[in-house]
């Protein structure tokens, strides 16, 4: 197991001497954001994505000063106050935001620090094509709101032969020429293994930094960061015919040796995980049985020797025998929804 310290040194030898942000939005991917940015920031970090503007007003206080932090959404009508008064850097998304944010500045006679976004074929966030000229120009006779810089995101990073990238690649380098001087944020993980060329000056990685595969299908670069052990609340054995969990999908077909572990639905074991997932035990494969419930799941222990699993013995879930992709591939999702929707009834424990 491996630590989003580690992974962040590893990304950034790949990517020196080009900077990484980290990308801290939805808790850190679930995994604890004040964590996560101050042991980032302690080894140099000093820039932070969120989304929204909540997540940034939390995170602030936690961090020194000097640590800047980004709201990817941009800001919401109503915000700019709260935002200015608070050093909470928005993406703006828009000319109108981009208006408004301006507005906000020379209301309060100073400057506001923004970064832009530009679509560049995802269709999402960012400055539409065809604002791009009014902006221009609203930049060239109005310098309220200081550019720290400019940036886009990919769609298909995690595909590496996806003609997207470069579509998307050529469309940001024609930005940066109508945008001249400002320094390009590009690269999320996925972006970081596109190479040099995708790097941009700062990249924003999030998903490797928790040790999620960047690449869809392909070899996972980075080591696992989270490991997740479920105790065992009970344990039984079933003779063959026995019904096991809500609406008796399961019918068991000899004698069973059953466990049930303590994480369900409402800890962020998917539902779609029913007869289907496992867990594991010192790398023996132990499959889910039955539907998965809100705080239990009924897992079968037959191929351990009998006394292996009592209760409170741990298993795992998620962890070096069964990783994120593992879970998430079972669960027909990807790792990114199966870390963010780890539940609070965990014990974290962080290295
Ligand atoms: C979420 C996000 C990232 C991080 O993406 P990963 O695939 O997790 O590395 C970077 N930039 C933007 C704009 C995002 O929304």
């Amino acid at each position: 197991m491996t630590s989003p310290l580690s992974a962040a040194i590893k990304l950034s030898s790949i990517l020196a001497p080009v900077r990484a942000a980290a990308v801290v939005k939805a808790d850190a991917y679930g995994l604890g954001a004040e964590q996560v940015a101050k042991a980032l920031y302690a080894k140099g970090c000093k820039q932070f994505f969120v989304a929204v503007f909540g997540e940034a007003a939390k995170l602030r206080p936690t961090l020194p000063c000097d640590a800047e932090i980004f709201v990817l959404n941009g800001l919401q009508p109503g915000d700019e106050t709260a935002c200015a008064a608070s050093d909470i850097i928005p993406v703006v998304n828009s000319l109108e935001q981009w208006r408004q944010w301006a507005d906000a500045a020379s209301h309060r006679k100073r400057t506001l620090p923004a970064v832009l976004q530009f679509d560049t074929g995802m269709s999402r966030l960012g400055i539409p094509p065809e604002e791009r000229s009014a902006l221009a120009d609203a930049l060239e006779q109005e310098d309220s709101v200081e550019i720290l810089f400019i940036m886009s995101h990919l769609a298909s990073a995690d595909d590496k032969d996806s003609e997207q990238n470069g579509e998307q690649l050529g469309e940001m380098i024609r930005i940066a020429d109508a945008f001249p001087g400002f320094d390009i944020s590009f690269a999320n993980s996925g972006g970081v293994f596109l190479g040099y060329a995708f790097h941009g000056e700062l990249a924003r990685p999030g998903i490797a930094l928790y040790g999620g595969a960047s690449s869809a299908g392909g070899d996972n670069a980075m080591e696992p960061v989270v490991r997740l052990d479920v105790a065992v609340v009970q344990t039984r054995t079933v003779s063959a015919g026995t019904k096991v969990g809500y609406g008796g999908i399961h019918v068991t077909h000899q004698e069973t040796r059953l466990a049930t572990i303590a994480a369900g639905y409402a800890d962020g074991l998917p539902r779609s995980l029913s007869d289907r997932g496992a867990v594991c035990y010192q790398g023996t494969r132990l499959p889910i049985v039955g539907r998965v419930s809100m705080d239990s799941t009924i897992i079968d222990i037959t191929a351990l020797p009998e006394g292996t699993l009592t209760l409170g013995s741990l298993v795992e879930v998620l962890g070096q025998h069964q990783t994120l992709e593992d879970v998430a591939r079972a669960a027909g999702t990807i790792s990114y929804e199966i870390l963010t929707s780890l539940g609070d009834r965990y014990h974290r424990q962080y290295d």
